[in-house]
C-alpha cells in the first residue's frame, strides 16, 4: 500500500502550542483555521516534556491546562477533513520533579552538574528515558490519539539551552561506561578535532545515533507501518523536516538562498522521502511573537516549490490567537498557488546534471559555490555526504566537491571512478585530505586530482593573487589580469599529465602606497586540469567559494563561473536572466511536460526581504528537441509567447514578480 504522504501534495502547518493554547483549544477552529490556508497537514505538540494528553504513565508530566478540546477530539476531527496530524513529541528534557526520581536520567557536564532550564531537566540519549521510557511514552500516545505521524524535537546530542549557553559533551554514567566499553578511553573533556580522543568520540556519537535511530525506527514502524517518521533518514522513509530560520546572533551574510538549499539536499539525497522544509513565523527563540518579513516568508516557499520541496509553515501558539498576523496573507497566498496546481507537482524529478556535495564542514565554501551555481543559472542538484553513496549519479557529468575535507574511502573512490568514466570533477581546498574522524591522510583521497605530494597548506594568504598568464577558458577576465586570493592555499606537486593554470604572486606589501607592488610571480596554479581516464578533474588549490559567500566580489564569481564553462564543459541556462532570478528545471516522470521555475530573489536587500523588483520581458532559453505543444505560466494563469528554433526553445515571461512556474507540455 502507497503511504499516505506519497498520495497527497503536502502543506503543512506546524502550530506550536503553548500549555496555554490547551486551555480553551477548539478543533472545529483548529479545523477551519487549516481549511482557510487550504493546509492539509498538522503539527502539533503531544507527549514527551509534557502530556498533552490524559496520560497513566508514572513519569510522563500531564499537562494541567487540558480545558479545551482534547487531542483526539481535534485528530478526529481533522481526519474528518482530510487533513492528517502529526504529533510533536520532545524526549530531550524532563521536568523536574521525574528528575528527582530519576538523576541517572540527566545529561551531566564534566563537573557532574545537570542542566536546568526553566524547570525542563536535560537528559541524555545514552540514558534510559531516551532508551527505555521512550518507547513507552509512544506506546500510550499512540493508544489513545490516532495520529499519522512523529517529529522528534531536540534528538540526538544535545550541548545547549535555548538560551544557546554551551555546557559540554555529556559526562554522564551511561555515555561513560559506552564510550569506555567501545573505545577503552574516557570520555574527552573539549570538542577538539585535534584531539584522538575527540575523533572516536565523534564516532562513538554517530555509532549511538544509528543504534538509537534503528531501535525507535523497528519500534514504530513495527506497530503503526502507516505512521509517517520525522527525520530517519537511514530507512528513507517518511519526511525530512527542517527550518528556514532567522536568530539574533547568528553571524552574517544573511543565506537567503536557505529554503532552495534546506529543499535541494533533502530532494536530492533522499528523493523517496517528503521535503518539509518550513518558514519559521519568528525572529528567534527570545522573540517568537514577532514575525519575519511577510516577504522573507513568501520567498522561503517559492524556493521550497522551485526545487520540489513540500510547503510547510511554523508559528508559536494557534492561528486563531496569535498576535502578529501579517504573515498570514503571503503563506495564504503560496500555500493555495500549490493547492490550485498540485497535479503539476506531483510525480516530478529534477533535470539537472550538475551535483553539488555537501559536507558539514566548510559551510561557506559550499555556499559560495551554491550562489556561483544559482547565479549564473547553471541547473543543479544538491546531494549530502551522508547519501552521495547510495543515489544514481547517472543523469550527472559534473560534480562540485567544494571543500569536504573528511571524505570516507568509499567516497573518495566512487568519485574518481565518476572522473573515470568520463564525468568531470571540480574539487577545492583541502577536499579528501582528512578521512571520515578528521584523522589527516598522508596523500590526499582522491586519485583523480593528480596530486603526487602535498608539500605545505598555507593558512593566511592574505595579499595574494594568481596572475592570468593564458587567458584560453576565462572569457569574462577581458580587462581583468589578476583574481584575489584569500586564506587557504595548498602547494602541491602535480603529475606530468596535469595542466597548470595562472600563476600564484605570493603575499606582498599593501602600504604605503608606494611599495604596493609585486615582484614575485611563482609557478604555482590557480587551478589545474587533470584528466582522468575518460573524463577529468580540476583541482583549485585554494578557496573561491569560501571568498565569494563572505565578500561577494565579482572577480571570485567570474573566476568560477569561468571554471565552470570555460574548464568543466557546463552548459548555464541563457536567455537574459538576471543573476537575482534562481532558475530550476524538473520532468513529469511520464515525460509529458518539463515544469521550468524562476523565482525573483530581488526582494533580498541588505539584510532586510522586501517584496521583489518586478521584471518585465524576462526571457529563458533552454534546449528542447521539439516544437513544444504548449507553454503555460501557472502563476499567471496564461500562455507564454515563446520561440522554438533549431533545438532551442525561448520562452518569454511579460512580467515576472516573486515566481513562475512555466509548464511545457511535450509535442
Ligand atoms: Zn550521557
Amino acid at each position: 500500500m502507497t503511504p499516505w504522504w506519497h498520495t497527497r501534495q503536502w502543506r503543512m502547518i506546524q502550530t506550536n502550542l503553548r500549555e496555554i493554547d490547551m486551555l480553551d483549544i477548539d478543533a472545529q477552529q483548529v479545523v477551519s483555521d487549516m481549511q482557510d490556508f487550504r493546509a492539509n497537514v498538522l503539527l502539533l505538540n503531544a507527549a514527551g516534556i509534557i502530556a498533552s494528553y490524559r496520560t497513566q504513565l508514572p513519569f510522563h508530566f500531564q499537562s494541567p491546562f487540558l480545558k479545551g478540546d482534547s487531542l483526539q477530539e481535534i485528530v478526529t476531527a481533522c481526519h474528518a477533513a482530510d487533513i492528517r496530524v502529526m504529533a510533536r513529541t520532545d524526549f530531550s528534557k524532563v521536568r523536574r520533579p521525574h528528575f528527582e526520581q530519576h538523576p541517572e536520567w540527566a545529561y551531566r557536564t564534566v563537573d557532574g552538574d545537570i542542566v536546568d532550564y526553566n524547570g525542563d531537566v536535560h537528559v541524555c540519549i545514552n540514558g534510559p528515558y531516551q532508551q527505555e521510557y521512550m518507547p513507552r511514552i509512544m506506546d500510550e500516545l499512540f493508544s489513545e490519539v490516532p495520529f499519522d505521524g512523529i517529529f522528534f524535537n531536540m534528538g540526538g546530542y544535545q550541548t545547549r539551552d535555548y538560551s544557546g549557553n554551551y555546557y559540554g559533551i555529556c559526562h554522564c554514567q551511561h555515555c561513560q561506561a559506552a564510550f569506555g566499553e567501545m573505545y577503552g578511553m574516557a570520555l574527552p573533556d573539549a570538542e577538539d578535532v585535534a584531539d584522538p580522543v575527540f575523533r572516536a568520540y565523534q564516532a562513538f556519537k554517530r555509532q549511538t545515533l544509528a543504534q538509537h535511530h534503528e531501535t525507535i525506527f523497528r519500534f514504530i514502524n513495527g506497530r503503526w507501518p502507516n505512521m509517517c517518521i520525522a527525520n530517519h533518514t537511514e530507512f528513507r522513509f517518511g519526511f525530512i523536516r527542517q527550518e528556514s530560520n532567522t536568530a539574533i546572533e547568528r553571524p552574517l551574510p544573511h543565506w537567503q538562498y536557505n529554503a532552495s538549499d534546506n529543499t535541494k539536499w533533502a530532494v536530492g539525497s533522499f528523493p523517496e522521502m517528503v521535503s518539509s522544509n518550513t518558514t519559521v513565523d519568528f525572529i528567534d527563540f527570545p522573540y517568537r511573537h514577532v514575525t519575519v518579513s511577510p516577504e522573507q516568508q513568501r520567498l522561503r516557499l517559492a524556493q521550497n516549490l522551485a526545487n520540489g520541496g513540500a510547503l510547510d509553515y511554523y508559528l508559536i501558539g494557534r492561528l486563531d490567537n496569535h498576535e502578529d498576523r501579517c504573515g498570514f496573507d503571503a503563506v495564504k497566498d503560496v500555500f493555495h498557488y500549490h493547492a490550485a496546481n498540485e497535479e503539476t507537482y506531483t510525480d516530478i524529478a529534477s533535470k539537472a546534471q550538475v551535483m553539488l556535495l555537501k559536507a558539514r564542514i566548510n559551510t561557506g565554501e559550499y555556499r559560495g559555490w551554491f550562489r556561483v551555481l544559482v547565479e549564473n543559472h547553471v541547473l543543479f542538484d544538491v546531494v549530502r555526504e551522508d547519501a552521495a553513496e547510495d543515489v544514481s549519479w547517472d543523469h550527472y557529468s559534473a560534480i562540485v566537491v567544494p571543500g569536504v575535507d573528511t571524505m570516507t574511502d568509499a567516497l573518495a573512490d566512487r568519485l574518481d571512478a565518476f572522473a573515470e568514466a568520463g564525468g568531470t570533477l571540480v574539487v577545492t581546498g583541502r577536499s579528501g585530505f582528512f578521512d571520515e574522524n578528521h584523522t589527516p591522510r598522508e596523500v590526499p583521497a582522491l586519485e583523480s586530482l593528480g596530486i603526487e605530494d602535498v608539500l605545505h597548506v598555507r593558512e593566511d594568504s592574505r595579499s595574494s593573487y594568481l596572475r592570468l598568464v593564458d587567458k584560453a577558458g576565462f572569457s569574462r577576465f577581458d580587462e581583468t589580469e589578476l583574481v584575489y586570493v584569500d586564506g587557504v592555499y595548498v602547494f602541491a606537486a602535480y603529475d606530468e599529465t596535469a595542466e597548470a593554470r595562472m600563476r600564484l604572486i605570493p603575499p606582498h606589501n599593501f602600504g604605503p602606497p608606494e611599495r604596493c607592488y609585486y615582484d614575485l610571480v611563482v609557478d604555482h596554479p590557480g587551478l589545474v586540469v587533470h584528466p582522468y581516464g575518460a573524463g577529468r578533474a580540476i583541482y583549485v588549490p585554494w578557496m573561491p567559494g569560501t571568498l565569494f559567500h563572505r565578500q561577494g566580489h565579482v572577480n571570485t564569481a567570474w573566476f568560477c563561473a569561468d571554471l565552470l564553462e570555460g574548464f568543466a564543459g557546463v552548459s548555464p541556462v541563457g536567455g537574459n536572466l538576471s543573476p537575482m532570478v534562481e532558475v530550476t528545471l524538473a520532468a513529469k516522470q511520464d515525460g509529458s511536460y518539463l515544469l521550468l521555475s524562476l523565482v525573483n530573489t530581488s526582494g533580498h536587500f541588505g539584510n532586510s526581504f522586501y517584496a521583489p523588483v518586478p521584471m518585465v520581458g524576462v526571457e529563458v532559453a533552454m534546449p528542447l528537441d521539439a516544437a513544444p505543444a504548449a507553454v503555460y505560466g501557472l502563476r499567471s494563469k496564461q500562455a507564454l509567447p515563446y520561440i522554438w528554433d533549431d533545438g532551442v526553445l525561448t520562452v518569454t515571461v511579460t512580467k515576472l514578480e516573486l515566481f513562475e512556474a512555466i509548464r511545457i507540455d511535450v509535442a
